[in-house]
């Protein structure tokens, strides 16, 4: 499999990477002439970060005929993030450190050690507050002949446009959601009709449709969030299902950062020269502070992501409500459940769907700009409730 393939429903882009990676093998000049600087947007899911590795591997492939084969060892290692020469930079916390920029500045002006480039590969490059985004501005404006940054982000308004000006700009759209089940059933084996249903409950998000397409309890839970709406009466009601809402995203995240931390607890002490348990001196607790303290954010961020995921579940429940009261000839994002969509049609209308809609984008904004969980979510609960 070619490491393109991965890149779901991209065609036009891939084109475009793939026709830089063999402009940039033309000859002596071939270098000079490569853009140094990517920019690669595209919508949550759409596969940035996907995409931005595809481009790293090509770039590092050794295959002399089909750049980007998949199989030599420059593909492997940079679609695995072991290339020495491909240098992935991420982040968890809600904004890089400035400290964090620095020594990919300095890392980018040298040589590639083995590889045919060095490959700096940037995902959330939006998440730069604008004296971070200067520092990474110099490396960027000149870097050395065989560095290309890869900048990954939502959209080219998400960067700076000091930075926007000195890349080339690829976006990625939403791939359709055949496209992602077919990735799915050739891929990961997985059965076709639920690949597609996954597909489609998760909007084209690749990760999000493989998991659920692998996962029951996963389609269970989607399901169980969706069936809320249609149970509330009341504000009690609602209060109640805001409660439940909030309570499952906090154990969705503990449950995905728990173990994590504990390893890296462990690790941390370890380098320390500490057993776990014991009186650490004092001169170390601030490490052991310093970890703890990233690792709250982390789950801050885990729960936040898990609820905004459950807002566009809502969403796109509700988009569906609208689909079916308008009689609009668009296919559904939850075939799955094309009852409880009809019901919750004849129920309400279509006013009353855009108003609800309307609720939940208030929601999910007022979780972006981080008011409190639990109120941000009680009042959405409270506007689906049944309206005379
Ligand atoms: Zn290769």
């Amino acid at each position: 499999m070619s490491v393109w393939d991965q890149v779901v429903g991209q065609e036009e882009v891939v084109a475009t990477l793939r026709d830089a990676v063999l402009a940039s093998r033309q000859g002596e000049d071939a270098a000079r002439a490569m853009t140094h600087a990517w920019l690669i947007t595209g919508p949550p899911g759409s596969g940035r970060s996907v995409a931005a590795r595809a481009f790293a591997a090509a770039l590092q492939c050794t295959d002399p005929d089909e750049p980007g084969c998949g199989r030599c060892h420059g593909c492997t290692t940079a679609l695995a993030g072991t290339h020495a020469d491909v240098t992935l930079v991420s982040t968890e916390k809600v904004t890089f450190l400035i400290e964090e920029i620095r020594p990919l500045v300095s890392q980018a002006q040298r040589a590639p050690s083995q590889g045919r480039w060095r490959v700096m590969l940037m995902e959330d490059a939006d998440r730069m507050v604008e004296r971070t985004s200067n520092v990474l501005l110099k490396a960027v404006e000149e870097p050395p002949p065989r560095t290309v940054w890869l900048l990954c982000a939502p959209s080219p308004e998400d960067v700076l446009t000091t930075i926007r000006s000195r890349c080339r700009a690829v976006h990625l759209r939403v791939p359709d959601p055949r496209a992602v089940a077919d990735l799915l059933v050739r891929r990961d084996g997985l059965d076709a009709d639920v690949a597609l249903a996954s597909a489609r409950a998760a909007q084209s998000h690749v990760g999000l449709a493989r998991r659920l397409a692998r996962d029951p309890e996963a389609r269970q839970r989607r399901r169980r969030l969706l069936a809320v709406p249609a149970g509330i009466r009341g504000v009690g009601d609602a209060v109640l299902a805001a409660a439940e809402l909030i309570d499952t995203a906090a154990a969705d995240a503990r449950a995905a950062t728990e173990e994590r931390d504990a390893a890296e607890k462990a690790e941390l002490l370890r380098n320390l020269g500490a057993e776990a348990g014991t009186r650490l001196p004092p001169a170390l607790r601030g490490q052991v502070k310093q970890l703890e303290e990233d690792q709250k954010r982390r789950a801050t961020r885990a729960q936040r992501d898990v609820l905004d995921r459950a807002m566009v579940d809502l969403l796109s429940l509700y988009r569906d409500v609208l689909v079916v009261q308008l009689g609009a000839d668009v296919e559904l994002v939850n075939t799955d459940l094309a009852d409880e969509v009809r019901r919750l049609a004849a129920g309400s209308t279509p006013e009353q769907t855009v108003r609800r809609m309307d609720a939940v984008g208030v929601a999910r904004e007022r979780l972006g700009a981080n008011v409190a969980p639990l109120l941000a979510v009680e009042a959405m609960m409270v506007a689906l409730r049944p309206q005379g």
